[in-house]
């Protein structure tokens, strides 16, 4: 964190509040709350169970109770971070805790969030849509109704998980994932990037087998084809196909992406500011800008991990585009103060200090 005077302020509590969005998500949202009523956001969806995460956030709310912002607040965090054998969700949950903490700074400073990374160079961030997650039943018609929706609001690049369960019985993965991607790029209009993430489901030889169908579809992107541990498949992969090769977020530190940035096959870097932190993720998207690939970031989450990766989009010298969880819950915007407002596919910077929103009680 910068170094700057703030007023005295203790944090009083730390908790977590889970939103039912959908069978397959839970938002998990960290509220940290201090004596001077100065509050502060994170978020830390799918990094476990809701028990596991409500024990650590209490965990993390022990060490950090009665600590003053922010320094004090900001060495215990350290401390919590070194005692523990390294693991995810427990590290994603450290990083909400840390989203928290800076968003409660920054509003007792009056300053917006990006500013502990950079001046934003841009006031808004355009999205890609990733209907993957509301499409249900996973049918070749429920992904073409919702791509036409997504391309109607103005959506340019529209992703899926073709290679998802559950696939209907008797039916190869790959067989079904292209039916969905047909059936998306029909109805799509010309020039739409179609996205496709492989969440690392396919074998390589399956990959290589399907790069003819998916160039045909003129598939645009493709995400985790292949794992980016390992660049010498990278660099086979992308000779293989003009298809730009895309992945990193599961990585925690920019030595974790350092290995596929240098192999010049990862075409486009996308960390996640949930696993890696706001300034690790910074960090990795810097590297990747140095390393002439593109920085996107991976955020298929609630409001506010998104407001954390628009203030962090806002800031990076270039950024390509921002993942949008679309189309999961029509009260998604309610859900903060002021209101998420997708426009022309893009979300602005809010105008108040830290991340610039507040939650709201319900709808959820
Ligand atoms: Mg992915």
């Amino acid at each position: 964190m910068m170094q700057i005077m703030v007023p005295k302020s203790r944090i009083t509590a730390i908790h977590v509040r889970f939103v039912v969005v959908a069978p397959q998500t839970t938002w998990a949202f960290v509220q940290l709350r201090t004596d001077g009523g100065v509050t502060g956001l994170g978020e830390c969806s799918a990094a476990g169970s809701d028990a596991t995460i409500s024990d650590m956030v209490e965990a993390a709310a022990r060490s950090l109770r009665h600590t003053l912002l922010d320094r004090e607040a900001q060495s215990a965090l350290s401390d919590l971070r070194r005692r523990w054998t390294p693991d995810r969700t427990w590290s994603v949950v450290l990083n909400a805790v840390e989203l928290a903490l800076d968003d409660a700074v920054c509003r007792l400073e009056g300053i917006p969030l990006h500013a502990t990374i950079a001046p934003a160079v841009r006031t808004r961030v355009p999205l890609y849509a990733n209907i993957n997650r509301a499409a249900r039943p996973r049918t070749p018609d429920a992904f073409a109704a919702l791509a036409r929706r997504a391309c109607d609001e103005g959506y340019r690049g529209i992703k899926l998980a073709p290679f998802d369960g559950p696939i209907p019985v008797g039916r190869a993965p790959v067989h079904h994932g292209l039916e969905l991607l047909r059936a998306v790029r029909s109805v799509v209009d010309p020039g739409t990037i179609l996205m496709v993430d492989v969440h690392d489901r396919l074998t390589f030889e399956e990959v290589v087998r399907i790069l003819p169908d998916l160039e045909r579809l003129d598939v645009r992107w493709l995400e985790d084809a292949v794992p980016i541990a390992e660049p010498e498949r990278l660099v086979d992969l992308a000779r293989r196909t003009s298809i730009p090769l895309v992945g990193g977020e599961t990585a925690g530190s920019v030595e974790e992406v350092r290995p596929a940035l240098e192999c010049g096959a990862l075409a486009v870097l996308m960390p996640d500011v949930k696993v890696a932190g706001l300034r690790g993720a910074a960090a990795m998207a810097r590297a990747a800008i140095a390393a002439g690939s593109a920085a996107s970031l991976h955020n298929p989450t609630g409001p506010v991990g998104t407001l954390a990766s628009v203030h962090l989009a806002s800031a990076l010298p270039t950024f390509t585009v921002l993942e949008y969880a679309y189309g999961e819950v029509a009260w998604r915007s309610r859900l903060t103060r002021p209101e998420e407002s997708v426009e022309d596919a893009s979300l602005g910077l809010p105008a108040g200090p830290g991340l610039g929103v507040d939650l709201v009680d319900g709808p959820a």
